[in-house]
């Protein structure tokens, strides 16, 4: 047994009432808006900038005709890089809008496996890797698995994991083959929640009440 497989153990040995939480909350391009908006951000700011972009935009093809990027930018200026943002956003829209001619949308995913649709949503300028393999997750309950600052940050506290010098991207090619289907869904929520209460971002990781304690390089004793 490797050392992600381990981990993964301690992470099911320490959920054992995980239950699956994906909902129909968002479609799947509302969804891929959402991760646009939200990076760089914080998600209570970018739930915001969505609000007020769907309350500005309830149609894709309104704000496609409409053209007017000073109007898009003022609706989502609360979330930050509202310029670099907007040109993400019409992008893609124009992008899908290309492939699906009068419909906007994205059910062509439907069609290709995790690894086509994959190859074609980082093609979209403004969504990478982290955000092709969320949405896929989220909205279209692949078994792809994103990586984010929370997991790579993890991970690497962990060590021995991934090889050394690797960035988000490399992370992801390495460890997609390691955990697939619904394992990959129920490692990725383990792993932010991890994140966000126990090994959290600086200099004072709560270790002495995290499960991957046994296994970690990095802990603080
Ligand atoms: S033991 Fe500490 S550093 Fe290691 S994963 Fe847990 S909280 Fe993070």
């Amino acid at each position: 047994m490797n050392k992600f497989q381990t981990l993964i153990k301690l992470i099911l040995e320490n959920n054992k009432d995980f239950h699956e939480t994906r909902n129909s909350q968002h479609k799947p391009l509302d969804l891929l808006i959402l991760l646009i908006l939200n990076q760089s951000t914080t998600d209570e700011l970018s739930d915001r900038a969505f609000k007020n972009f769907k309350i500005n935009y309830p149609n894709y093809k309104m704000l496609l005709a409409e053209n007017n990027i000073e109007n898009l930018i003022k609706s989502i200026k609360i979330c930050g890089l509202s310029k670099i943002k907007a040109n993400y956003i019409l992008n893609a829209l124009n992008y899908l809008h290309e492939h699906n001619w009068l419909n906007i949308n994205l059910d062509f995913i439907h069609t290709l496996s995790d690894e086509e649709a994959l190859k074609v949503l980082i093609k979209i300028k403004g969504i990478g890797i982290k955000s092709a393999s969320c949405l896929l997750m989220f909205a279209f309950k692949r078994g792809t698995f994103p990586i984010d600052t929370h997991l790579f940050r993890i991970l690497k506290r962990v060590g021995n994991i991934m090889p050394a010098e690797t960035n988000l991207v490399k992370a992801h090619k390495f460890l997609q083959p390691q955990v697939q289907g619904e394992l990959a869904y129920q490692v990725h929520v383990a792993l932010i929640e991890l994140g966000r209460k126990i090994c959290i971002a600086g200099k004072n990781p709560k270790c002495s009440i995290c499960y991957l304690n046994s296994i970690c390089e990095k802990k603080i004793q």
